[in-house]
C-alpha cells in the first residue's frame, strides 16, 4: 500500500492546479452569473487534454487515469467551487469513455476527436419526469421504423443540451430508452447516442429548453421532449435491450468524479474558513481560538482526508478494472464509487453550512461566495448521476444482498 502519488501524479495536479488558477479562478463568479461562458473556458481546457481525459490518443485522448482524472476534478472544482467547470470536465471523461467503449468504430472515429478538441459534446440523458432513480422503469420509447430508431418520450434535467447545440460539431446523449415492454424492466433498456447536431447540423424531432438553476449556473441544465427523434441504427450503443449495465458503468464512473469534484469545492471553502476563523476578532480574541469553531475545523478536516482516500480508493480500483487486473468487478467500483459520493458530497454540504456560520451574517449576501458553492455542491446532495439515497441502496444490495429489496 502506498498513500503517495507518483510524481507523475504530482506534477500532473501541480499543473492543473496552475491552470486553474490562472484562467478559471478569475472566471468562476462571472460564470455563476451568466457574464462569462463555459464556451470560453472549453478550448483551454481542450488545449490541456482534459476534454475526454481518458480516451486514447488514437482519437486524442490524454490515455489519462481515472486517479488522475480525480486529481483534476478536485482541481478544478477548487478553482471553480460553483461546479460549472469541473462538471463539464468529468461529464466528458465518464460518458465519451463509455461511447468509446461501446460505439461501433465509425461513430468513435467521427465524434471522439471533435470532442478531445473540445467541439463536440457527450452527455447523459437518463432521467424523465416521473423519475429518475429506478433506471429500469424509464418510458422513453424506442421503435424501429424505416431502417432508423425512433424515439419519442421525455427525458428531464439533461445537462448540456443547449451547449452541444452551440459547439462546431454538436454532441449527443447516451440516451436509456425502452425497447421491449415496461414489464421486462431492465432487460428492455437500450442505450443509443442521440446525436443533437451532428456535423454542424441540427437534428430533427426533438424540442430543449434550460431550467434556471439555483447554482452551479454556467452549466446549462434543461428538459429534452423525444418526439419522433431519429437515431441511425449505428449509434446504438452495445446490444439492443443489453443498455441497462452498460448505463450503470457510466454512473460508477462518474459517481467518483463528483466524489473528487465534491472534495475541491469543500477544500476551499474550509480554507475560506480558515483564514476567516484566525483574522474574525470578536470578544477580544481570534475566533479559531474558541473550541467549538476550531474542533469543528479539524473533525472536517479530517473527514476531508477520509472523503479523499476513499475518492481515490475508487478511481484506482476502477483504473484496475479497465487494465484487467486483479479480480475486481463492477460492483466493487459501484459499491465504493458509491461510498466516495456519500461521504465527498455529504462533506461538502456539512462544511459550506459550517463555514456559512463561521463568517456569520455577511454569508448571506453575495459580498461573500460561500453560498455560491454549497449550491453547487447541493446539485449532487439532491440529484445528478444518482441521489445520496440510491447511494445507500446500492451499497446496501451489495453488503446485505437482494433481502433489502
Ligand atoms: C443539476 C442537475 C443536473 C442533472 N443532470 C442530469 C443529466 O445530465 N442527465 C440526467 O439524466 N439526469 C440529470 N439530473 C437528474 C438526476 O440524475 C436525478 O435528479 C436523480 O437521478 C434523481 O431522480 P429524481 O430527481 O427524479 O428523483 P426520484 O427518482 O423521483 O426520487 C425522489 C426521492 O426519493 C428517493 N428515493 C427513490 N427511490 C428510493 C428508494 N428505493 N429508497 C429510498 N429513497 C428513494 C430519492 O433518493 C429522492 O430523494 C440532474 C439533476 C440535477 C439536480
Amino acid at each position: 500500500m502506498d498513500f503517495s502519488l507518483s510524481r507523475e501524479e504530482a506534477l500532473f495536479r501541480d499543473s492543473v492546479r496552475e491552470l486553474g488558477e490562472r484562467y478559471i479562478r478569475p472566471h468562476w463568479v462571472d460564470l455563476d452569473e451568466g457574464r462569462y461562458s463555459l464556451l470560453d473556458i472549453i478550448p483551454r481546457l481542450a488545449e490541456h487534454g482534459l476534454v475526454g481525459f481518458t480516451l486514447s490518443s488514437k482519437y486524442g485522448g490524454s490515455e489519462g487515469s481515472f486517479l488522475m482524472a480525480a486529481i483534476a476534478a478536485e482541481e478544478l472544482a477548487y478553482a471553480d467551487p460553483s461546479l460549472a467547470v469541473p462538471v463539464y470536465f468529468l461529464l466528458e471523461t465518464a460518458w465519451p469513455f463509455i461511447v468509446q467503449r461501446y460505439a461501433k468504430d465509425s461513430v468513435k472515429e467521427e465524434v471522439l476527436p471533435r470532442l478531445t478538441k473540445g467541439e463536440a459534446w457527450i452527455g447523459i440523458a437518463s432521467t424523465e419526469p416521473q423519475g429518475g432513480s429506478d433506471v429500469a422503469g424509464e418510458r422513453t420509447e424506442a421503435k424501429f421504423m424505416n431502417g432508423k430508431w425512433v424515439l419519442t418520450g421525455e427525458k428531464n434535467m439533461v445537462t448540456g443540451v443547449s451547449i452541444a447545440l452551440k459547439l462546431p460539431y454538436g454532441g449527443g446523449f447516451v440516451t436509456i430508452v425502452r425497447t421491449g415492454p415496461v414489464e421486462a424492466r431492465h432487460r428492455a433498456i437500450t442505450t443509443m447516442l442521440f446525436m443533437v447536431k451532428r456535423n454542424g447540423v441540427v437534428n430533427t424531432g426533438f424540442e430543449t429548453r434550460d431550467y434556471e438553476e439555483w447554482g452551479r449556473r454556467g452549466i446549462p441544465t434543461g428538459y429534452l421532449r423525444l418526439n419522433g427523434a431519429p437515431v441511425d441504427p449505428d449509434f446504438v450503443l452495445g446490444e439492443v435491450n443489453g443498455g441497462f449495465k452498460i448505463a450503470m458503468e457510466g454512473f460508477d464512473i462518474a459517481r467518483t468524479l463528483i466524489g473528487a469534484a465534491a472534495i475541491g469545492t469543500a477544500r476551499w471553502m474550509l480554507d475560506q474558513g480558515r483564514e476567516w476563523i484566525k483574522n474574525r476578532v470578536v470578544f477580544g480574541k481570534p475566533i479559531a481560538s474558541y473550541q467549538s469553531i476550531s474542533f469543528k475545523y479539524a473533525e472536517l478536516s479530517a473527514r476531508l482526508e477520509a472523503a479523499r482516500l476513499m475518492v481515490y480508493k475508487a478511481a484506482w480500483l476502477t483504473d484496475r478494472f479497465y487494465r484487467g487486473e486483479g479480480s475486481i468487478s463492477i460492483l466493487d467500483i459501484a459499491n465504493v464509487g458509491a461510498m466516495a459520493k456519500i461521504l465527498a458530497v455529504e462533506l461538502a454540504i456539512d462544511v459550506g453550512l459550517e463555514v456559512m456560520k463561521w463568517f456569520g451574517g455577511i454569508s448571506y449576501f453575495k459580498e461573500t461566495p460561500i453560498a455560491r458553492a454549497l449550491l453547487g455542491a447541493l446539485s449532487y446532495y439532491v440529484g445528478a448521476e444518482g441521489t445520496q439515497n440510491i447511494m445507500r441502496l446500492i451499497i446496501a444490495r451489495n453488503i446485505i444482498g437482494r433481502e433489502v429489496e
